[in-house]
């Protein structure tokens, strides 16, 4: 068998026609049809009213708080374990990140721990919808609406995850996604936001594009930035947006398919699926309890000589060098440690929809043979 990546995009035959197409058009740069059909059809998926295109699910982060007005003196809770672009996302605006734990069945901010966190400074809740699974938004919401707090979605992981039949990115009051090369869909690099709220969406729309008036060309009344997509990732982006739903059908297939022979394994935890939420298994992953003899960097090393791709889990932002200066809250006390037990025992399988049912199950049979010889 050749080399096992952790995530392979699918492109096909509709990418390659929508990205030439794009290209004979001459329409190249952030202005064209495809940008406008891939915002339409990606609100139309969510079920909101606004999505606005950008180039990463970073910016789009960075958009949204400078959006809101959030800056120096506001703090802004984040897990503690995600991906550092939500912190760097909060940092760049000049405002305060404090460092919350995950729930063990979700995997993501606990809203627990929320409470415990809230100051009279507290102004924005970033759930990010870890690996696929969506955070408690029922919990969150209520907590952010009892202390006037705003909820920004990162669901950068998560496109398409359901709460009580809700998709994420339709919840909070302002949401962001990612379509770098391993998410859901992609567009290579790319992002956006999704939003009810109209007056935020045509503010986001100004920021995004120099602050330019949308009635006088050239005419720029405050500093704003140029965090637009352009019409070939869009072409791409809306390719990828029309076959959605099989990707997501596909992720479930390959976790089951992981499941089949890992479920009994003892020690072993897969993903989290809580009840009335659907994750979208965006990386499918073992959790190796303390009843594991093979530690998570000897299940990576050995599966790596089989030629099988694996990812460690998000090391906690806490414990990144340039952010241990900043506040971190749990459940019981000031420490994380749900998000220090996933980090440290956390590995990401292969689970991008380009591998076939004979590959997933030899690598879970790998795997199994791995952690109980
Ligand atoms: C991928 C990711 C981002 C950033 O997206 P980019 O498009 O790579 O900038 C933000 N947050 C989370 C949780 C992510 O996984």
């Amino acid at each position: 068998m050749t080399f096992i990546p952790v995530a392979a995009p699918v492109i096909g035959a509709r990418e390659l026609a929508y990205v030439t197409d794009a290209v004979r058009s001459g329409w190249v740069s952030s202005i064209g049809p495809y940008i406008e059909r891939f915002e339409k059809g990606f609100a139309e998926y969510l079920g909101v009213s606004h999505a606005i295109a950008v180039s990463n699910g970073t910016v789009a982060l960075h958009l949204a708080l400078h959006a809101l007005g959030i800056g120096a003196g506001d703090e802004v809770l984040v897990p503690d374990l995600t991906f550092v672009a939500t912190v760097h996302a909060v940092l760049q605006t000049g405002a305060t990140p404090v460092f919350v734990d995950v729930e063990p069945d979700t995997w993501c901010i606990d809203p627990v721990a929320v409470e415990r966190a809230l100051t009279p400074r507290t102004r924005v809740i970033i759930p990010v919808h870890l690996y696929g699974h969506p955070a408690d938004m029922t919990a969150l919401l209520n907590i952010a609406e009892r202390h006037n707090l705003i909820v920004l979605e990162d669901a950068a992981e998560a496109h398409g995850a359901e709460v009580h039949g809700r998709r994420v990115g339709s919840l909070g009051r302002v949401s962001t996604f990612s379509f770098y090369g391993n998410k859901i869909i992609t567009t290579g690099e790319g992002g956006m936001l999704t939003t009810n709220d109209a007056m935020l969406a045509e503010r986001l729309r100004f920021l995004k594009d120099h602050g330019m008036s949308p009635e006088r060309r050239y005419y720029h009344s405050e500093l704003a930035f140029n965090y637009r997509m352009t019409n070939l990732q869009a072409a791409l982006g809306l390719a990828q947006l029309e076959q959605i739903d099989d990707f997501i059908a596909r992720k479930r297939e390959i976790f089951n398919g992981y499941a089949d022979v890992l479920k009994d394994v003892p020690g072993l935890q897969l993903n989290p699926e809580r009840a009335g939420m659907k994750s979208v298994y965006w990386l499918i992953s073992v959790v190796l309890g303390p009843e594991c003899t093979l530690s998570r960097q000897d299940l990576a090393q050995a599966l790596r000589v089989h030629e099988i791709d694996s990812r460690p889990f998000f090391i906690p932002m806490h414990q990144l060098p340039h952010l241990t200066q900043y506040r971190i809250v749990g459940r019981e006390s000031d420490a994380c440690p749900q998000s220090e037990y996933l980090s440290a025992r956390g590995l990401s399988l292969p689970s991008g929809c380009t591998l076939d049912d004979a590959t997933v199950t030899h690598v879970a049979e790998k795997v199994r043979q791995l952690i109980t010889k």
